[in-house]
């Protein structure tokens, strides 16, 4: 027959191959990136964007400048090099000479300003790319120790399944049956000691002849309340 003292052997075992269950897929849930990482990443990621978003307008910006200088140059040479002599004429190029030039000066200012909101980008994206240096420093420890915990975690859960493989052979397959069903009920718990005459599992005070019986030990004995399988202590 398959003792209530047995089965009690098989529950201590069984609740510590749960918590190293537990323990494993609480792992494999920290292996993955953390959020911290992910945030981090994303940091990086809109500095950068910001950042090329402003260069191309400093690029585009250039291009204006090269373009305006391409038109005030020549046109200050007419204006100057005395070829032109009509007073009319020499009025128009010099107001349309003012125009390019005030066109100049507004985008000589945004191009100054500019400057410095690329200063402060470039300054946003190198703590960007500090703090994520620093998160990954972290998180790869934390793998580290993660992988580390997981394959001791692994093997004594293997270890544990061995043991439980041994201990299960010649135990009786109805008593056997009766516990995988209460410890599913139970939350692990099929079976409970008596501390005097109180059931561990539901503390309720038993009935002496359910106590009785228990010390008997010539039939596994349900706990009338909780239904466990009662254990003399
Ligand atoms: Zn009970």
């Amino acid at each position: 027959m398959t003792s209530p003292a047995d089965l009690f052997a098989l529950q201590e075992l069984d609740l510590k191959h749960d918590a190293r269950r537990a323990l494993i897929a609480d792992i494999e849930s920290r292996l993955a990136e953390t959020e911290a990482l992910i945030a981090a990443r994303e940091t990086v990621a809109e500095a950068t964007a910001a950042l090329d978003g402003l260069r191309r307008q400093q690029h585009d910006l250039d291009i204006k400048l090269t373009d305006l200088d391409a038109k005030i140059k020549p046109l200050e040479e007419r204006l100057y090099g005395g070829s032109v002599r009509n007073p009319k004429e020499l009025t128009d190029l010099q107001k349309e000479d003012e125009g390019l030039k005030a066109r100049r000066r507004v985008l000589d200012d945004e191009a100054l300003s500019l400057i410095e909101t690329v200063e402060a980008a470039t300054g946003a994206l190198n703590a960007a790319q500090g703090g994520l240096r620093r998160t990954e420093i972290d998180w790869q420890a934390d793998q580290e120790r993660l992988r580390a915990d997981q394959t001791q975690a692994q093997q004594e859960s293997a270890r544990l399944q061995e043991e439980r493989s041994l201990r299960t052979q010649g135990m009786d397959r109805s008593a056997l049956g009766l516990y995988e069903n209460l410890r599913k009920a139970k939350q692990g718990r099929g079976v409970a000691r008596i501390e005097r005459t109180t059931c561990q599992g539901c503390r309720v005070s038993l009935p002496t002849h359910v106590v009785q019986r228990v010390r008997t030990g010539a039939t596994l004995v349900q706990c009338p309340r909780c239904e466990r399988i009662l254990v003399g202590s």
